[in-house]
């Protein structure tokens, strides 16, 4: 691996993978993808990974990219700043379940694992164990209800198009909420779980409405919208408020 790895150094010259730009005492590392298919110099802040990707032509020099970088590095400072704050799952803490902000609780020693009470200002995420397992048990309950909703929406909107899923994945995606394959492999975000019940609803029924067109014409969204009534408030919704469902659970 070592041998061809420097092979590929010599035929195509070293490849850093990313680079770093100072800026106002602080240092941004930037990922680098070059793309046949670009031609400009594109910046990205990606909320999901909290990173900044610069895609560059597949001939640009590493030179012109850290020009690039540095001549933004203002725009890439501010953009960076703005990114939703992490929202760690530990006590006291605030969790969306669907659509409603629960309070997470550690109570240590109380028996069970994971459930939900209703508090004075609200609803509570009640979590027992250790203070060390908290977060983890909560990611793995948000996730199992994740499943469960997913699944029972796959399956209603399945019966009404009259198509027969093959799979239904439910992963940590980072850039789309939901996806379909032309064999029927359906695949979700478990952060679907922190949205109103109609967003993973629509979302849902936009991947199964895939089983029918395996495309974004007008009639494939003649089928969504025969499955679910919410589309556009939906869409509008996920483009408001999903960038910041990345944060729940980040460190
Ligand atoms: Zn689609």
């Amino acid at each position: 691996m070592a041998i061809g790895g420097l092979l590929r150094l010599f035929e195509r010259g070293p490849e850093p993978g990313h680079l770093d730009v100072a800026h106002n005492g602080e240092t941004y590392r930037i990922a680098i993808a070059r793309s046949t298919r670009s031609r400009r110099f594109t910046l990205r802040v990606r909320a999901a990974s909290r990173d900044v990707l610069l895609t560059i032509p597949a001939r640009a020099s590493l030179r012109s990219a850290r020009e690039f970088a540095e001549r933004h590095s203002a725009w890439i400072g501010v953009r960076l700043a703005r990114l939703p704050r992490p929202a760690p799952f530990e006590h006291l803490a605030k969790a969306p379940l669907r659509g409603v902000d629960h309070t997470i609780v550690h109570r240590p020693g109380a028996r069970g694992v994971v459930w939900i009470e209703s508090g004075e200002h609200g609803p509570l995420l009640c979590v027992a164990g250790e203070a060390a397992h908290v977060a983890r048990r909560v990611g793995d309950f948000l996730k199992r209800e994740a499943r469960k909703d997913i699944e029972a929406a796959v399956a209603r909107h399945a019966r009404t198009l009259n198509v027969k899923p093959m799979r239904i994945a439910v992963r940590d995606t980072v850039s789309r909420w939901g996806s379909c394959t032309s064999t029927g492999r359906l695949s979700f975000s478990w952060r679907l779980i922190f949205a109103p019940p109609w967003v993973l609803d629509y979302l849902a029924a936009h991947e199964v409405a895939h089983m029918v067109h395996m495309n974004h014409s007008a009639k494939f969204w003649a089928v969504v919208e025969r499955a679910s009534p919410d589309v556009k408030r939906a869409e509008a919704w996920l483009k408001a408020h999903g960038p910041s469902l990345h944060r729940y659970g980040a460190e």
